[in-house]
């Protein structure tokens, strides 16, 4: 199979929406018939997103071959219903990594090593084996920084000579920009999106698409204004409106046909319309809910927009799944304590208590947790959120003083989250974690087995410490139950509560596999008892 190449590339400013348009572009190719692929290349020196926290870069999305990579993949797989991979992240770290190690393996034979040609070349690898898989008609690989920074030459230039190397014919630039609106001038202006088409042009490129982001709709004079100026068909300007959901957005581009025209400029068949009734379905529920419901969401990064980024979606998704708007209250860890917990909690409906990694926050998240416990306030708690779900069973319901994670407290008598034992011996922080999909066993009978309606699941992991079997027996017999195991290492991976109506944590994280397609039923059962909870109160 021919694959042909799309390379969408970001100009004015950053957080123009590149993902999702890259998205967007894919699940109209997709409807189309097409098998389509997204790659995200960035242009940073981290081998990868795992070591940069969150006010660095948002949350870190996990696929299931254990990758930690850059959110913008959880978006492509929440809107194409296909899992991603390692290959679809790389960074200039893994780049540099990769032509490194094979210098000092002497691949090179002598010759001096540089940005062009070795950086340059081992970028067109990581982008032509998406293509030479054989699978996908058509990769999209989005470049990660804005055209005009030092960081981003080298992908620029790997991009030229790909396109020369390829041909024109299989290879095409979309070039998202900004068309901001004066104020005081009334205006929409078109010039900071001229400039860097000209910075493209500069450093060897003619993009074929603009894709223009805008807060006003672009009139057909700035449209043909930006088509003259910046040597672009008049039909391959697109407006990129602000949207009300991201979910918006492929109905919008389809609206402007950029499907056809990418299809048109690549040669390809344009085969059947595009079908999107379903995700017409899903965004119709999303705009009409029949009831609202309050759910916590219970972090120390609660500020940041992106930090809890798959949770939110999948919140969305287990919302229209339950006619129900999911109006998440985020409430920050470090906030909460004994004292405020009824006042700040009592609204909710449902609570989530998201992942993290530290002690800061950890007494509100134990405070929360307790609520919930003592007043049946459905629970989720993921990861961390799990664990802390432990800690505060073994303190109050077992009576051990002072149990912890260690984690949080290295000296703790009671640790009932311990350092798994493959964990013991690393040093590394990068890449070293539990990271990606495992099996695990659900007792029949359970919630979770409710829940997921069979005996086996497959989720993905990010985390070091683990439940401690050693308080298994202890913790069972307080009420605590383990409905989900791990079969070949037998960890502790789901706990609840029987007597509860609706009390669960996750050792693994749910988020990551929540499509608009797939609703993760994790999420959409926890909705489902927030919806019931708050019947259950109008009816009292
Ligand atoms: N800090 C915990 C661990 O490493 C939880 C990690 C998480 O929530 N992703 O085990």
């Amino acid at each position: 199979m021919s694959t042909k190449y799309i390379f969408v590339t970001g100009g004015v400013t950053s957080s123009l929406g590149k993902g999702i348009i890259s998205a967007s572009l894919a699940k109209l190719l997709q409807a189309r018939g097409y098998s389509v692929t997204i790659q995200k290349l960035d242009p940073y020196i981290n081998v990868d997103p795992g070591t940069l926290n969150p006010y660095e870069h948002g949350e870190c999305y996990v696929t299931d071959d254990g990758a930690e990579t850059d959110l913008d993949l959880g978006h492509y797989e929440r809107f194409l219903n296909v899992p991603t991979s390692q290959a679809n992240n790389v960074t200039t770290g893994r780049i540099y990594q990769t032509v490194i190690e094979k210098e000092r393996r002497g691949d090179y034979l002598g010759k001096t090593v540089q940005i062009i040609p070795h950086i340059t070349d081992e970028i067109k690898n990581c982008v032509s084996k998406l293509g030479n898989k054989g699978i996908y008609e058509i990769v999209i690989t989005e470049l990660g920084g804005t055209v005009g920074d030092i960081e981003s030459l080298p992908y620029i230039e790997a991009v030229r000579q790909f396109r020369y190397e390829q041909g024109t014919n299989n290879v095409m630039v979309i070039h998202l920009t900004l068309v901001p609106y004066l104020k005081a001038a009334g205006e929409l202006k078109t010039k900071p999106t001229q400039h860097s088409v000209k910075t493209l042009q500069s450093q060897g490129i003619q993009p074929d698409i603009l894709v223009c982001r805008t807060e006003h709709a672009l009139g057909e004079d700035q449209k043909k204004k930006i088509a003259l100026f910046c040597n672009i068909q008049d039909n391959a300007v697109i407006e990129s409106i602000d949207a009300s959901t991201i979910y918006d957005v492929p109905i919008l581009m389809q609206q402007q046909e950029l499907d056809k025209v990418v299809l048109n400029k690549l040669e390809l068949p344009h085969r059947e319309e595009p079908s999107l009734d379903m995700w017409k379905q899903f965004l119709t529920g999303f705009k009409n809910p029949k009831t609202t419901v309050k759910i916590g969401l219970i972090g120390k990064y609660v500020e940041l927009q992106d930090a809890y980024k798959s949770i939110l979606e999948a919140l969305v998704h287990a919302g229209v799944s339950n006619a129900a708007k999911v109006k998440v209250v985020s409430i920050h860890s470090e906030e909460l304590n004994d004292e405020n917990v009824q006042e700040t909690l009592g609204e909710l409906q449902g609570l989530i208590v998201a992942p993290g990694f530290g002690k800061r926050g950890l007494d509100g998240k134990i405070a929360a947790i307790k609520y919930a416990r003592s007043n049946d306030l459905p629970f989720l708690g993921i990861c961390l959120g799990m664990q802390c779900s432990v800690i505060e069973y073994a303190r109050n319901m077992v009576g051990l003083e002072g149990a912890n994670s260690v984690e949080m407290d290295i000296e703790t008598n009671h640790p009932v989250i311990s350092l798994m034992e493959e964990q013991k011996s690393v040093i590394d922080m990068g890449g070293t974690m539990r990271l990606g999909a495992y099996t695990c066993k659900l007792e029949e009978g359970t919630l979770a087995h409710r829940i997921y309606g069979r005996t086996e699941i497959s989720e993905r992991h990010r985390h070091r410490f683990e439940f401690n079997n050693d308080y298994k027996s202890q913790l069972e017999k307080a009420g605590l139950k383990t409905s989900g195991i791990n079969p070949s290492t037998g960890l502790v991976e789901i706990v609840e509560l029987p007597e509860h109506p609706f009390f669960i944590g996750v050792q693994f994280h749910p988020e990551y596999k929540s499509t608009v397609a797939n609703p993760h039923p994790l999420f959409t059962h926890l909705v489902k008892a927030a919806v019931l909870a708050k019947t259950a109160v109008a009816v009292d």
